[in-house]
């Protein structure tokens, strides 16, 4: 099915748009499936777990006849700690290629595990690549397990999952998948990338509500994975062995993010599931990219690494610009942005996710394009500092 170019609805009660990784704007329909109570233990709300289950393996391509989908309470950090808590066993070790803020807070959740990792930390934003990962396994052969960031949604960078993931099966490891972002609008098909699991969670492209995560592992890997976690409440495999026995969540389900979560598959769905989506996604990033880029902002990302999640922007060098009054005026516009996250020079991120399409995009650098003369900011070019920056990562 086709992407639906027609207008989508702005948000209503005169909320800002969303234009951040997740949680993000929402369908109103997603709002309103959380109108309903249901009971954690009974048959319908089972149902819903189990469909919802199914409809997240029926995204994986062929060869999902091999893995499980098991949900998790909490945001999604409480799912990648879940992962490496219940996949890489206690004599285990993870290579963690980082090249941003996701990257290290794995490499963070290891030093809470007291399990062995190696971090290779790539700096804000450079690309790990899978002839680096071969070098590393080359030497150390106590690695059992690559982590790989699928979307580094800090800098907004799209990373060669394929290249690493490959480099990491022939030196004999497996691989690990923070695909927060990315799942849902960037195809990975496990016919091509045989991962051992993966995460995502429910407030990112599949576009619900914040309040749970799903860990999308082989079912050989979750029956092994017996013993590992450090964690109850983050037992992977004592979850999904509940769920199958019971059709329940062990704790407390997140009842009402379910519920929104359903309503949001099904948008999914009737938008062309991965490709429509990603096409959407896509048409937003490159609207807002070549309107801003119009403006004279330019992005921290040559072409080819952009993701179709977020984008950061350099901040002018005009004397003055500056992102607090930025950030406010573009919200008293409608429009929510987020900081950035460099270290070295001054940025901001514009997502291009959720409930908004290339015409809201329009809409978004207009408000720039006004913001920018309301601050009396001549020129959005950035520094000379930022494009040096540019260039380590043409180089
Ligand atoms: C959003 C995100 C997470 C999880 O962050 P939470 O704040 O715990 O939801 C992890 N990794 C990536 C790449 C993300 O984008």
């Amino acid at each position: 099915m086709p992407c639906d170019t027609s207008i989508i609805e702005a948000p209503r009660l005169g909320e800002p748009y969303l234009l951040t990784p997740g949680p993000l704007t929402t369908s109103y329909e997603v709002k309103e499936a959380m109108l309903r109570d249901w009971g954690s233990w009974d048959d319908d709300f089972r149902a819903m777990t189990r469909k919802m289950r199914d409809q997240l393996l029926a995204l994986l391509g062929d060869g999902r006849a091999d893995y499980d989908c098991v949900p998790i309470q909490g945001s999604g950090s409480y799912c990648v700690e879940a992962m490496l808590g219940s996949f890489v066993p206690a004599d285990g070790k993870v290579l963690v290629m980082a090249n941003g803020a996701y990257g290290l807070r794995a490499a963070r959740t290891m030093e809470y595990l007291g399990r062995e990792f190696h971090l290779v930390n790539k700096g804000d934003y450079m690309p790990p690549r899978g002839d680096e990962v071969a070098e590393i396994l080359a030497q150390d052969s106590a690695i059992t397990h690559v982590l790989i960031i699928h979307c580094e949604t800090s800098s907004g960078i799209l990373n060669p999952v394929e290249e690493l993931a490959d480099a990491a099966h022939a030196a004999g490891c497996k691989v690990l998948i923070d695909s927060m972002s990315a799942f849902g609008a960037v195809p990975l098909d496990v016919s091509r990338v045989k991962y051992a699991a993966m995460v995502s969670s429910a407030n990112k492209c599949i576009e619900g509500v914040p309040g749970f995560g799903f860990v999308i592992a082989r079912k050989d890997e979750l029956a092994a994975a017996e013993g590992n976690s450090h964690s109850l409440s983050l037992d992977v495999h004592a979850q999904w062995v509940t769920m199958e026995e019971t059709g329940q969540w062990r704790f407390t389900p997140p009842t009402h993010v379910v519920a929104a979560f359903l309503k949001a598959l099904e948008g999914h769905t009737a938008e062309g599931a991965v490709a429509g989506r990603g096409a959407r996604y896509t048409r937003n990033r490159d609207v807002m990219v070549a309107g801003m880029r119009k403006l004279g902002f330019e992005t921290l990302l040559a072409e080819r690494w952009l993701s179709p999640i977020i984008v950061t922007f350099f901040c002018p060098a005009d004397p003055n610009f500056e992102f607090t009054q930025f950030y406010e005026l573009m919200k008293s516009k409608g429009f929510i942005i987020y900081p950035g996250k460099l270290t070295v020079v001054d940025s901001f991120r514009v997502g291009c996710v959720g409930q908004m399409d290339e015409h809201t995009m329009r809409r978004v650098v207009e408000a720039a394009r006004e913001t920018l003369d309301e601050m009396n900011v001549a020129s959005a070019a950035p520094p000379q500092a930022a494009l040096d920056e540019r260039k380590i990562l043409a180089a």
